[in-house]
């Protein structure tokens, strides 16, 4: 098969979460199964140009946005098995964040992300490529579907083409004043209620739930969870009727990169078979974020961005229950700033005992999964959620409440402590959040039962290989729905 993956961000390219990490390994991973992977990205500031090897693909694309042709530079960063081409517009990517700044949209990102999804259909053009299979991820190239399934005469040599849409994150949708809908430059039945029209805004998401031959999300438990009014933020009745064509796929990890054997941020190396040097990192951690380095008790680490998602709302109100239970906290995030600003007085009320550095940093990141005893992750909602399987690979058995990925990915101690990887509890509240933290405290001290904990924690294959069987199966899937009953304007009604 031939899968073009048309992402906003990737590993090793730009990354602000989960999807930069999925849309890095998993083309990496398909491409070692023996098929073709070409991926689109934008060229943003952050993509560092000489690391990446990138060179002038020698092609321009011109896509019309608002009417007006853009026209965007391509390069090309040719990997081992995947190459990697760049639509270089800096009027557009050149600026320091990928999606706004200071907690600020940019303003126009309906215009940035129309490029990005037109542009990579003009692409295919370019290269005289015909996909088998267009994988999107999220509202920035959400369009996509609906540019082929609404404009196919625009597209013509793409008519073969099946799309799939993977939901991230249902909680960003893309929406725009509908007095923008010029900007895609649709036909205007595609701004119907069968189309992009969400409560009298453009919804680039749901646009792409309507329109793409299959959709994904990053957990089983998450695809059901997204389907109900509490999990669905308004899309739910969207899901429902497409729900035979959505699945779950957890995500997997670039076991590679994540390795604790071989991770170059770390003070000292190990492994599950040899798990000695772990003991080393906590002391170097602590001294790097200005906790107490000894004395009895276990460091937390988070990791994460700093939001209501995340859960740090409850963290901030059991925290000083867990200083007092004798945890430290080791945090690194950024995000909603009072969030930001309550662990830092945080931080002030417990010197030594709480640490919070704001910001992203690739290597403290590390230290903290490899220093840290238990790894927090209360999240309200959580797709699937990359730092669970990390925490566990380093051998810091994750507290997380049970839902989305969550759910999926760790067994809790309550359930099953012969086969526990974790600890988990299920209403969003401080209180079971202290429980649970209770709970992971009275195994902590118990170092054999915890140190069986953390092996069964290491011992977990979260390795793309043993999904990307799942995703050639939605593929093949969407390769039949696309080239039978076509979806076409008159099927799906006026809107
Ligand atoms: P998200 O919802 O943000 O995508 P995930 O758990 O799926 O959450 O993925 C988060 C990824 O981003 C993990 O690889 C995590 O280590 C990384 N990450 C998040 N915040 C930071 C940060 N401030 N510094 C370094 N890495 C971070």
């Amino acid at each position: 098969m031939h899968i073009l993956f048309a992402a906003s961000e990737a590993v090793p390219f730009a990354k602000t979460g989960g999807l930069a990490d999925v849309a890095g390994a998993l083309p990496e991973a398909l491409a070692r199964q023996g098929h073709r992977v070409t991926r689109v990205l934008p060229l943003y500031a952050a993509v560092d140009r000489r690391a990446h090897g990138l060179k002038a693909a020698g092609r321009r694309v011109t896509v019309p946005i608002a009417g007006q042709d853009v026209t965007a530079n391509v390069l090309v960063s040719r990997g081992p098995g995947v190459d990697t081409y760049l639509l270089d517009h800096p009027a557009f990517y050149d600026r320091p964040g990928l999606y706004g700044e200071k907690a600020q949209d940019y303003p126009d990102n309906l215009e940035r992300f129309t490029l990005l999804s037109r542009g990579a259909l003009a692409l295919c053009a370019r290269l005289e490529i015909v996909p088998d299979v267009i994988h999107c991820h999220d509202w920035q190239t959400a369009l996509i579907p609906v540019y082929l399934k609404r404009m196919p005469e625009a597209f013509r040599g793409l008519h073969r083409s099946a799309t799939v849409l993977t939901i991230h994150n249902l909680g960003f949708q893309g929406l725009f004043p509908m007095e923008r809908k010029e900007v895609p430059g649709l036909p205007p039945e595609a701004f119907g209620v069968n189309g992009l029209e969400f409560y009298g805004r453009i919804n680039l998401l749901k646009g792409g739930l309507m329109h793409a031959d299959a959709l994904t999300t990053v957990s089983r438990t998450y695809a059901h969870e997204i389907q109900d009014a509490r999990g669905g933020f308004g899309l739910e009745g969207v899901l429902q009727s497409r729900r035979e064509r959505l699945s779950g796929i957890v995500n997997g990890l670039d076991t590679d990169y994540w390795d604790p054997a071989r991770d170059p941020y770390l003070k000292a190396g190990y492994s599950r078979q040899r798990p000695g040097g772990r003991a080393a990192n906590r002391p170097a951690l602590c001294r790097d974020m200005g906790l107490v380095a000894t004395g009895p008790g276990p460091v937390l680490g988070m990791v994460g961005r700093l939001t209501d998602q995340k859960g740090v709302p409850l963290v901030l109100e059991a925290l000083d229950e867990l200083v007092a239970m004798g945890a430290r906290l080791a945090v690194l995030g950024d995000g909603d700033p009072a969030l930001v600003a309550g662990m830092r007085l945080a931080q002030e009320r417990h010197p030594g005992r709480v640490a919070i550095r704001a910001g992203y940093d690739e290597a403290l990141a590390h230290r903290i999964y490899a220093g840290c005893d238990l790894f927090l992750m209360p999240s309200r909602f959580e797709p699937c959620g990359l730092s669970q399987l990390i925490a566990m690979r380093y051998g810091a058995p994750p507290i997380v409440r049970r839902v989305g990925g969550l759910a999926d990915t760790v067994v809790p101690y309550s359930e099953r402590p012969e086969a526990a990887t974790g600890f988990g509890f299920t209403g969003f509240s401080a209180r079971e959040l202290v429980e649970c933290v209770h709970q992971a405290l009275a195994v902590y001290g118990e170092p054999r039962k915890f140190k069986e904990l953390r092996r069964r924690a290491m011992a977990q294959d979260p390795s793309w290989d043993a999904h990307t069987g799942e995703y050639e199966e939605v593929y093949r899937k969407a390769m039949t729905w696309a080239r039978g009953k076509p979806m076409g304007v008159s099927s799906m009604g006026a809107g």
